[in-house]
């Protein structure tokens, strides 16, 4: 997985400067070999050009004609400057710096500044949010948390698109900014915010740039000094450049014009937060002697995927689509996409989960499987479907659902308030379980509308969101639940998820896994109201979601799944309808409506072959999911805990301890030897529901939740062995 290439395809240091341009096309080794001069490599995703910058720098240093330490190599995310060293080595081109802007310009800023303005670098604040609070009481304006949330993201904007607080107000009705409050009023606070900074001695995230920036542009001195030791500067995904990185990158450049910037515009993903793709579209007009190269072949996908990915570009529109390339794919044939409608969301999580159970049951490494989705909110149903399904993945990008903060602190809050129970006069009007926690949440930043603010900020509200959700859908199915009983659950759930430390199946946000690629992608979420998501109204909003899509598309080397759900919840009304970007381009969309509505049957899949030629098996397989009822009270149950446990919480246990116990020792050491997390194995639940029914064979241990086809194949004889008395099993090391 991960980004760009294999590194099985490095098993060796090339023997010399010539040996790293084999593999290369002559189009990347036009690349490779322009070492001089201002260079432009405009192409589309997987042709290369991260390839092709890799073996250039390696090229220069390996002929000689690149000092290592001359050449500043940046890129966006720490994850990609990494690899970017790790193939520099591989490529025996070590000693090259290869860093974000952020933290190439900490490292001077740090170096620079007790020569440059004295003392030490002032202390970093990692989140602005109680500074904007602070300045907003300072001004005597009164935001609520949302409309904090806003106004700090309304300052990051301004600070890349570097406008002062005096412009602001201008510059915001410029871009179509939705500012919380009369811009006049965030012109205001940015201006208190900045002099309660520099009062209180401390940096945000975006003065780390802007501060550099200044010292170079003050200080000759430090910038012959920045100068003299970078000579060379090569930038990865270039579209996504914003107005402050750009003047940073002009800074170090100074008058020469040693820079190669590779990029592509159909994969702007951060306008949002100011960047543009205009200074790689208008490089060739900044350096009227740019080698421009194109790049056309796509080597990472199938024509399958690339016809999708071609088909997405061919309906987008703007500045960026403009200047689409059409992908050649270099590839054999593949299997056609597949697309998969389902009922509600946990059912489409459990129908990725299954397919994907099914490609690791058949040799696909788990590692060569990832799921993108639109919002980090959306993950844990994917955590927990995986978990089910006994599938180890990992998170890039996106923290665990229950380790973030925001969540970590909602949890607090919600437990606090269950301690408080009715004497918190912050509940006191309050009956019903929802709104008990929206109240408890909206002091945690949940407001009724989403805000209009930046990545970040939205995801935070997505998070309160999804619990919000949660709490609903709990209040659902357990009439007279409590707060307290909320609290249980989550951490349950949280307890239920611990993190594996063996490689997995990635969970990203389609924003994180830019410059990656994996075997088996599954795009999941692609209704309308996720993709484009609900708050892109604008035409510009609405195509930068559609090159959302293109890259998560473009992720995929093989196989590409994409599903949505028509509800988010099971019995949920199906009023979702597929994304408006799919219309023409999947099986059955070509008329508008023509689509016979799935009409709420609760638990069916539907599955859609890709146009003819796949050899997917597709997801047909009608699963009706007959009410689960409680074994001691015959309660319908509709918690999935108590599903597992086969009765409600509350209803007495009359599991057998001693089975208990040893099945739980047995659990450790099978998770063991295969490396998962105990979860992977059973979870809990599942234990307990076998040490109280303690299954006599196959079919009743089979009946047991959590008991699939796979599980019963690979433990089934060792279960009933246990549950039968039989001492020691499956607990010798040889095996
Ligand atoms: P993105 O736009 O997604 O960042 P990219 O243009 O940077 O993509 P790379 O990641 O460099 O593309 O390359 C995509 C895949 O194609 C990688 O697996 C890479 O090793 C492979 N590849 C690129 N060029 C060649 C080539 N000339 N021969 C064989 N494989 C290649
Ligand atoms: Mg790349």
């Amino acid at each position: 997985m991960t980004a760009a290439t294999h590194s099985t395809l490095f098993p060796q240091v090339p023997d010399s400067a010539d040996a790293v341009l084999d593999g290369l096309d002559p189009e990347q080794r036009e690349v490779a070999t322009a070492l001089r001069g201002p260079v432009c490599v405009l192409a589309g995703a997987g042709t290369g050009k991260t390839r092709a910058i890799t073996h250039r720098i390696a090229y220069g240093v390996r002929a000689g004609i690149l000092q290592p330490s001359s050449v500043l190599a940046v890129t966006f995310t720490n994850r990609a400057a990494g690899e970017m060293r790790g193939r520099l080595r591989q490529l025996g081109a070590a000693g090259v710096q290869a860093r974000t802007f952020h933290s190439a310009a900490l490292r001077q800023l740090q170096y620079f500044w007790p020569k440059a303005i004295g003392g030490s670098l002032p202390r970093l604040v990692d989140r602005k949010i109680q500074l904007v609070a602070d300045a907003a009481a300072a001004c005597r304006i009164r935001l609520d948390r949302g409309e904090l949330r806003d106004a700090a993201a309304e300052i990051e904007w301004s600070k890349v698109t570097q406008t002062v607080p005096a412009d602001y107000a201008l510059a915001a009705a410029k871009a179509g900014r939705e500012a919380p409050r009369d811009p006049a009023e965030i012109a205001q606070l940015y201006a208190a915010y900045e002099d309660l900074k520099r009062a209180r001695s401390v940096i945000d995230f975006e003065d780390v740039l802007l501060l550099t920036v200044a010292v170079l542009q003050d200080r000759q001195d430090v910038a012959d000094q920045v100068r003299a030791q970078y000579q060379h500067f090569v930038v990865d995904e270039y579209q996504d450049v914003s107005p402050l990185q750009q003047r940073l990158l002009e800074l170090w450049l100074g008058d020469r014009d040693d820079l190669c910037v590779v990029g592509d515009a159909s994969q702007t993903i951060y306008s949002f937060t100011g960047a543009t793709p205009d200074h790689l579209l208008d490089f060739r007009v900044r350096h009227p002697g740019a080698t421009v190269v194109k790049l056309v072949r796509d080597y990472r996908s199938t024509p399958q995927v690339v016809h999708l990915a071609n088909g997405l570009l061919g309906q987008a529109r703007g500045r960026a689509a403009d200047h689409r390339l059409e992908l050649v794919s270099q590839r054999a044939a593949g299997p056609e996409p597949v697309y998969a409608e389902y009922a509600d969301e946990p059912a489409e999580a459990e129908g990725a989960a299954r397919r994907i159970r099914e490609l690791i049951d058949s040799g696909v490494p788990a590692a060569e499987i990832a799921v993108l989705f639109r919002t980090n909110s959306q993950s844990e149903t994917y955590e927990q479907a995986l978990a089910d399904a006994g599938v180890p993945y990992q998170l890039r990008g996106a923290e665990r659902f229950f380790d973030r903060p925001e969540v970590r602190k909602a949890g607090s809050a919600l437990r606090a308030a269950a301690r408080f129970g009715g004497n918190d006069s912050l509940l006191d009007d309050v009956v019903d379980l929802p709104s008990q926690v929206r109240a408890v949440l909206s002091g945690e930043g949940w407001t009724t509308e989403p805000p209009a603010g930046s990545g970040a900020v939205r995801e935070r509200w997505e998070s309160l969101a999804a619990l919000v959700g949660l709490a609903q859908d709990f209040a659902a199915a357990r009439a007279g639940a409590t707060l307290s009983d909320l609290v249980v659950e989550l951490d349950e759930r949280a307890g239920a998820q611990h993190a594996p430390t063996v490689q997995g199946v990635t969970l990203a946000s389609l924003h994180s896994a830019k410059g990656l690629e994996w075997d088996v992608v599954f795009l999941v979420g692609v209704a309308e109201g996720m993709m484009p998501i609900t708050y892109a109204k604008t035409d510009e909003q609405i195509e930068e979601e559609r090159r959302l899509l293109y890259v998560g598309v473009t992720r995929a080397r093989e196989r590409l799944h994409l599903s949505w759900a028509l509800a988010r919840s099971p019995g949920g009304r199906p009023s979702r309808r597929p994304s408006r970007f799919l219309k023409g381009l999947r099986p059955g969309s070509g008329t508008a409506g023509g689509r016979a509505a799935a009409g709420g049957t609760g638990g069916v899949e539907r599955g859609f072959r890709g146009g003819g030629g796949g050899t997917e098996a597709a997801v047909p397989r009608r699963t009706r999911r007959t009410p689960a009822r409680c074994r001691v009270c015959g309660r319908t149950l509709t918690d999935a805990g108590e599903m597992k446990l086969m009765r409600c919480e509350g209803c007495p246990s009359d599991m057998d301890e001693g089975v208990y116990e040893r099945l739980r020792e047995w659990r450790a050491v099978q998770a063991g030897r295969s490396g998962q997390p105990a979860f992977c194995v059973f979870t809990d639940k599942t234990l307990m529901a076998i040490a109280e029914s303690v299954p006599e064979d196959e079919r009743e241990l089979a009946r047991i939740p959590g008991v699939g086809a796979r599980k019963l194949n690979r433990y089934g004889a060792d279960v009933l062995a246990i549950c039968a008395g039989q001492e020691g099993v499956g607990l010798d090391e040889d095996d």
